[in-house]
Order: C-alpha cells, then sequence, then structure tokens
C-alpha cells in the first residue's frame, strides 16, 4: 500500500492507496483508505516525518500485505529502524532527511490517557508538568459500546487540577474490522503527532505488568526480550521519541492502589461504557474492578462473585470459554484476600483460580525490575513515587512473578465443568 499525507489547519489525514489485491477480508482490515486527527485549537504547522511515519506504521501495519511505501522521506536512522519489521517491507521516498534530534532532559513528558485505572494510576506517579493527550474516538453510532462521556469528564477533572490536557478526534479506529484500534500502541497516535509543537520527550502509556510481563496470561516473559518490545521502542527512539511504561511494573492490583491512595484518582474511572459516575456494572472491567475495591476496602458488604456471574454474559464468558482466564490472577488476589463467601460454587471458583495455592502479595508491590521502561528523564521521581506508594518486590515476591505460570489442565477442565454444573 501506499500511504500519504496532508497537513492543514488544525488536522492531519492520511490516505492510502492499496495494491492490486490487498483488500482481500483478511487480516482485519476494513477498507476504509482515509484517516484523520483534529487537533481543535491547536494548530501543529510542522510534524517531523520520522513521527508522521511512526503514526502511519501504527495505524496500518497489521492490514499491509506486502509493503508500506511512505510518500515522503523519512531519515536514515528510520529506515534501518524499519528494518526489524520482517512481515512487511517499509518503503519511502529518497528525500534526505535529517533526523530528529533526541529530547533534551528538560523537555516535557506526555502520557497517552485514557482515564481508566493504568493510565490516572501513571499520570499520578509521573511528574507535574506532564502532559495529557487524550484520544477523542469519532463517533460511531453505537457500532461499539464505548462512551467517551467518563474519559472526558476525567479530561474535565485533570484540567481544572491545573494539567494540560489536549482531546484528539480521530476515526482511526474505522481502518479495523470489527472497529477497534489497528495496534495496542496506534491509541499514542494524537501524543506523538503533537510531541513537535509541544515539546514532548517521550510518550507513556498506562500499560500495566500483566499486559508488559504476561502475568494476565499463561506464563512471565521477559518484556525486554519481546518482538513488541524490540520494534516499537526502537521505532520511537529512531523517531527521536522515549517509548515510556511508567506502572508496567505495577499490576492491577497496584494501579487500583494507587488510584485508591493518591488524589489523583479521584479523576479516573474504569468502566468505558457507562457514564460518568454511572458504572455499567455488568462488563469485565466492572466485575475486576468492584472485586478489587472490595478486597482493598476490606467493605463490610462483600462483592458476589456468584451473583455477578450468574448476570451477566460478559462476564460468563470470560470465566467459561478462556482457559486460564485472562487477568486470573487478580480474581485470585481479591478472593483471598476478601476471604470466600460460602458455598460450593464459591468454593469452586476459589479452586479454579487456586487461592491459597498460589502466592498474591507480590501483586501490591512495584517490580523494579521494569525501571528501563521508564523514560530517563523522569524516572528517579516515579520511582521513587512508585516506592513511596507500593513499596518495591522483595526478592520473595520477585521470584513469586519470574514464577507465574497459569495454564490449562485437566484437573482445572474439572473443577471448571463443576462450577457451570452448580451454577445453571
Ligand atoms: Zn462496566
Amino acid at each position: 500500500m501506499k500511504v500519504f499525507h496532508e497537513l492543514s489547519g488544525t488536522k492531519i489525514e492520511f490516505s492510502v492507496l492499496l495494491d492490486e489485491g490487498e483488500f482481500d477480508g483478511e487480516r482485519k482490515y476494513s477498507g476504509v483508505t482515509e484517516f484523520y486527527f483534529d487537533f481543535g485549537d491547536l494548530n501543529p504547522s510542522s510534524i517531523h516525518p520520522d513521527k508522521i511515519a511512526l503514526v502511519a506504521i501504527l495505524n496500518l501495519l497489521p492490514f499491509a500485505k506486502k509493503s508500506i511505501e511512505l510518500m515522503w522521506g523519512v531519515s536514515e536512522r528510520f529506515t534501518e529502524a524499519c528494518k526489524l519489521i520482517s512481515r512487511v517491507k517499509i518503503l519511502s521516498d529518497e528525500e534526505n532527511i535529517v533526523a530528529h534530534s533526541m529530547g533534551s532532559l528538560n523537555e516535557i513528558p506526555c502520557i497517552s490517557f485514557s482515564g481508566g485505572a493504568d493510565s490516572t494510576a501513571a499520570l499520578a506517579v509521573m511528574p507535574k508538568i506532564t502532559e495529557c493527550v487524550f484520544l477523542l474516538r469519532r463517533e460511531n453510532s453505537g457500532k461499539t459500546l464505548y462512551d467517551s462521556d467518563a474519559a472526558k469528564e476525567s479530561c474535565r477533572k485533570l484540567t481544572r487540577l491545573g494539567y494540560n490536557v489536549h482531546m484528539v478526534e480521530t476515526d482511526l479506529e474505522f481502518l479495523r474490522d470489527p472497529l477497534g484500534f489497528p495496534t495496542d500502541l496506534a491509541v499514542g497516535s494524537p501524543a506523538i503527532l503533537l510531541s513537535d509543537v509541544r515539546h514532548y520527550s517521550s510518550i507513556a502509556y498506562g500499560t500495566i505488568l500483566e499486559s508488559a510481563f504476561g502475568t494476565s496470561g499463561a506464563r512471565f516473559r521477559s518484556y525486554s526480550d519481546s518482538s513488541h518490545y524490540k520494534l516499537w521502542s526502537s521505532l520511537f527512539d529512531a523517531a527521536g521519541l522515549g517509548y515510556s511504561l511508567p506502572v508496567a511494573g505495577v499490576s492491577e492490583v497496584g494501579s487500583t492502589l494507587i488510584c485508591e491512595n493518591h488524589a489523583l484518582g479521584k479523576v479516573h474511572q474504569s468502566c468505558i461504557r457507562g457514564k460518568w459516575g454511572q458504572p455499567c456494572k455488568n462488563c469485565w472491567k466492572c466485575f475486576r474492578k468492584n472485586a478489587i475495591i472490595a478486597a482493598i476496602r476490606g467493605s463490610k458488604v462483600k462483592f458476589d462473585y456468584i451473583e455477578n456471574i450468574v448476570k451477566s454474559k460478559e462476564v460468563r464468558m470470560k470465566i467459561f470459554n478462556e482457559a486460564p482466564i485472562k487477568h486470573e490472577g487478580v480474581l485470585t488476589y481479591c478472593i483471598a484476600k476478601e476471604g470466600a463467601s460460602e458455598g460450593e460454587a464459591m468454593e469452586l471458583l476459589s479452586d479454579l483460580v487456586r487461592v491459597g495455592k498460589i502466592p498474591i502479595d507480590w501483586m501490591e508491590k512495584w517490580y523494579s525490575g521494569s525501571d528501563y521502561l521508564i523514560h530517563e528523564s523522569y524516572r528517579d521521581e516515579v520511582v521513587k513515587n512508585l516506592e513511596r506508594i507500593l513499596g518495591a518486590m522483595r526478592p520473595e515476591d520477585e521470584e513469586s512473578l519470574n514464577k507465574w505460570e497459569n495454564s490449562n489442565n485437566e484437573e482445572r477442565e474439572k473443577i471448571l465443568h463443576l462450577l457451570e454444573e452448580s451454577l445453571f
């Protein structure tokens, strides 16, 4: 595919010319050939070509069949980094572009802010001068359950607290079918495009331990050895931007603890379907959130796992169709902390998620082996904040983390079957 871009006024528009047979109904590509970013009251009059290229790749890489031909020139440094992409060839104009000089340490940190607990926790431990960039999804006539109401309210609250928050509207979700972000880091596209005009040294994401180090799934992984890290950190670097994950050493339990213990926590809402202050109480996020809050606060009224599983189809699908359940460790933590209520079904659920069989204390602490993922310009400050709010993992905690494993087996299948029988 060939990619063009046009920057005019407050907007940048990308357009794509497809190669013969490129739109073949595969790779979740919708066939849409244009997407835009609207910066509202900001006018990013010039954006470094490497940064525009990075955004094009973040949004089009999954859909390209053989190549992405950037119809503008990029630096040699960026061209070199693109060689890490093996499935698709990245080509560009011959034009000789000087690479973006790496930001000095005095430049401004930025976070791709979503309004959820994880990015709020990240912002809470970052320097106070951090700017937030929120990706506002273009209206999609109810094609997804996402509602931006709560996130916009989070942004308004941050503005009132003195933060610089920029909302950038885009229709990039329409590139994919079903609707959604082409890559997990595409959500940072608006922040990347604003980085020249706002002098950002790095873009932070609210990626947490479960995603970076694999503990939402089957086993612990060394993130620095993953192809995800190698590719994207290199491309960001080549474009002259730091790729920063301030809470990559913090689990979902930890990010909730930060939101509970830091004043900034008040500005977030986990549920992305309900209005502000009115979470839907039906989605998988609400289920986990309410379980963690009950466990952390030691509420008198216990969280009713069984009732919530029975009433929500989405939660049932997660429990019974994913083996193991994504973020299963969070449930283990919550049930262990709160103490399981009585009943056969609850006992089976506890067995299923291995309550009492696996250590959970490490989930409350910060994994210091993730410090290299925090941008150097503010690393010390973030580390200090994380140590103060959560405390660093002890050697035995790190051992529990490193040994994290959760795979399906016969025993697990048996318990799951019994649980299903006892519920329905
Ligand atoms: Zn919800």
